[in-house]
C-alpha cells in the first residue's frame, strides 16, 4: 500500500516524492552507461525495482495517475543532481498516440515537466511518434531495436543543439537510441539521456 506522503520503502513520513531522504540514498542508482550507437551517454536515476517499479506498473497498466505526483517530485531531485550539465533543449520520449489517449497522460512528459520546465529549455513536443509500436517490455532485447525503427519524427529545429532526452525507464536503451538517431539525423549535435529509473541487467555480460 502507498500513502500520499509516506516513504514507499520504510513508510516514514516524507515531505515529497516517493522516498524518504534515507531510502532515496539507497535507491539512487545515478548510473552512467556508455553511449549506445547514437546516444552519447545516459544516466539512470533510480533502481527499477520494488516500490518504484510497482508504481510505474500501476501507472502504465492500470492508469493510476495518483502516482504521477510523487514520481514527478522524485524527478525534481534527479534534475538537481544532473544540473552541472547544460543542454540547449530537453525533449521527452513521446508515448504512442493511442496509448496516450487511453491513459490520458504521457508518463515521461508528466514526470519531468515540473523538474525541467523551469529551465526554459523544455520542449517535449519536438519528438513525435509517427508509427505505432508493440510495447518494448514484451520483446526480447534483440527484437527491441527493429520494433522502434523509424517510429519517431522531429518537428521543429534541433540544428546544432545539445539535447537531453528524458524517459521513465531505461532497460536496453533501444527506444532512446532510436530517438537519438532521429534527432541527430535532423541535425542535433549531441544527445544524452536521463531516465527516472533503470536496470543494469541488460548490460551485464
Ligand atoms: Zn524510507
Amino acid at each position: 500500500m502507498f500513502f500520499a506522503q509516506s516513504c514507499a520503502v520504510c513508510n516514514a513520513e516524507t515531505e515529497s516524492g516517493v522516498f524518504c531522504p534515507v531510502c532515496r540514498r539507497s535507491e539512487l542508482l545515478l548510473e552512467a552507461m556508455p553511449g549506445l550507437l547514437n546516444l552519447d551517454g545516459a544516466v539512470m536515476g533510480y533502481k527499477y525495482s520494488g516500490a518504484l517499479k510497482e508504481m510505474l506498473h500501476k501507472l502504465k497498466f492500470e492508469g493510476e495517475s495518483k502516482f504521477l505526483q510523487p514520481l514527478a517530485e522524485e524527478a525534481v531531485f534527479l534534475a538537481q543532481a544532473y544540473s552541472e550539465s547544460c543542454f540547449d533543449m530537453v525533449v521527452s520520449v513521446p508515448t504512442d498516440a493511442a496509448r496516450r489517449r487511453q491513459r490520458g497522460f504521457d508518463i515521461p512528459e508528466s514526470i519531468f515537466a515540473g523538474a525541467l520546465a523551469v529551465k526554459g529549455v523544455w520542449q517535449p513536443q519536438v519528438l513525435t511518434r509517427i508509427k505505432a509500436t508493440a510495447p518494448q517490455y514484451g520483446l526480447a532485447p534483440d527484437k527491441r531495436r527493429s520494433n522502434v525503427l523509424g517510429c519517431f519524427e522531429v518537428r521543429g529545429s534541433v540544428s546544432g543543439a545539445k539535447i537531453l532526452l528524458v524517459d521513465d525507464i531505461l532497460t536496453t536503451g533501444a527506444t532512446l537510441d532510436e530517438a537519438a538517431k532521429t534527432l541527430k539525423q535532423a541535425g542535433a549535435k549531441s544527445v544524452y539521456a536521463l531516465t527516472l529509473c533503470g536496470s543494469l541487467e541488460n548490460f551485464k555480460k
